[in-house]
């Protein structure tokens, strides 16, 4: 009897202190930033907004370098405020949960992609499409928190996060967790389009730009049974791609490589982050085929579309598309990790010169696929 009860009050304590004191006290918190648009990261200290009712904090395990993390730091998207902090692919641990909290408990796995806060109630928000929010969704960093003191964001090169729980996503227990960071960024903005032009068994599909979100592109293709294609500027991925399920790899700097394309495909995705043809891809897809297109080029350096291109390739259908709403996100995590879908990723250690070595590499075209930031190993 006595022991039982001992039992109970042990356990009351940790469920009570897995609650958060929901006070006004922010959070300290530590990571990489940029302090001018050149790069080059040096150790950041700042706070984050105090664990709310309905909010949880998350210790950051690992952080995924998107290729939107350098258009932001180098502003090719336009001014942006510095110091920041980037990182929008984090996967960690719950660490403290407020007490409205009812998905996530202390320990859980939980992950953050690349918005924290949307109003809710417009129509973008209902049909959960939260990163389409008619007042504007809140970018996980760069981003004003209106909800929370109007705090500039600050993302993922840190140790610690605290988010609405609405806006965190379930990781399962049986995760790869250091793969997963990526997911919450390249896979569900490679998803999201294959599922909405409703990729299936069979299909011709495209993926231009075999980088971290065009790998991601690829395997979830694959795996719906359609029939791939990886286009990219270089032999050096060639092989990885057949590794890969595609069928076949288009180097197209070489115009051999391209004849015979054209009217071949159902769908085509554009990952691709720098200026290039896009009615090439147009021209290369079936009547009514679909061009989806996810990758964002520097503003400077913009490729683009003429009414002419849309009317002489008439009945294709062309859609961009944005990462994917947390529902979506939601699903798409738990389809990666039951089919065991995972980004290649290169770790690195959490140092500034580490990442200042990644982001040359991912410009040069250097990395395989994806590098994720082991937050634990900083000092
Ligand atoms: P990566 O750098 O990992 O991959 C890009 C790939 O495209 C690389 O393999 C690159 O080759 C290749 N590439 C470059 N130019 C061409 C070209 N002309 N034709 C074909 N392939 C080309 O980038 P990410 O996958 O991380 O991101 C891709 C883009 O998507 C970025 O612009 C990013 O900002 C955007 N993005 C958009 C999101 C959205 O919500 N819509 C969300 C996340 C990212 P190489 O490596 O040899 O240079
Ligand atoms: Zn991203």
């Amino acid at each position: 009897m006595k022991t039982k009860l001992i039992l109970t009050t042990a356990l009351t304590l940790m469920t009570m202190s897995s609650f958060a004191q929901t006070n006004d006290e922010r959070i300290p918190a530590k990571g990489f930033a940029v302090y001018e648009e050149k790069g080059n990261f040096r150790p950041y200290e700042f706070t984050r907004h105090a664990v709310g009712d309905n909010d949880i904090q998350i210790e950051i395990l690992y952080a995924g370098i998107c290729h939107s993390d350098l258009h932001h730091v180098f502003a090719d998207w336009g001014a942006e405020e510095y110091p920041m902090v980037p990182g929008h692919e984090i996967a960690g641990r719950v660490v403290a949960v407020g007490k409205n909290v009812t998905r996530f408990k202390v320990g859980d796995y939980a992950g953050i992609g690349c918005m924290v806060g949307s109003c809710r109630h417009c129509d973008a928000c209902e049909q959960d499409m939260e990163q389409y929010c008619e007042e504007g969704a809140i970018m996980t960093y760069h981003g004003i928190d209106r909800y929370n003191g109007n705090e500039h964001t600050q993302g993922g090169y840190s140790d610690t996060y605290v988010v609405a729980e609405d806006f965190a996503i379930k990781i399962p227990a049986n995760a790869e967790i250091e793969k997963v960071a990526p997911l919450l960024c390249a896979g569900i903005t490679s998803y999201s389009p294959i599922m909405q032009a409703g990729v299936k068994r069979g299909d011709k599909v495209g993926v231009a730009g075999f980088g971290g979100l065009g790998h991601m592109g690829v395997q979830y293709a694959v795996a719906l049974g359609a029939e791939v294609t990886v286009f990219d500027i270089t032999d050096e991925k060639r092989e990885d791609a057949l590794r890969m399920g595609a069928v076949r790899y288009v180097n197209v700097n070489n115009p051999e490589e391209l004849k015979g394309l054209d009217r071949t495909f159902d769908f085509i995705l554009s990952t691709i982050p720098a200026k290039y043809e896009p009615v090439m891809y147009m021209k290369m897809l079936k009547l009514d085929g679909q061009f989806g297109i996810v990758g964002l080029p520097a503003f400077r350096n913009m490729p683009s579309l003429s009414v002419a291109d849309l009317v002489f390739q008439g009945s294709r259908k062309v859609f961009g598309s944005q990462i994917g709403g947390i529902k979506e996100t939601q699903e798409m995590l738990d389809y990666s990790v039951e089919h065991g879908i995972y980004p290649e990723v290169e770790i690195i250690k959490a140092e500034g010169a580490e990442i200042d070595k990644a982001y040359r590499n991912v410009q040069d075209g250097k990395v395989k696929f994806r590098y994720v930031i082991d937050m634990k190993t900083m000092k």
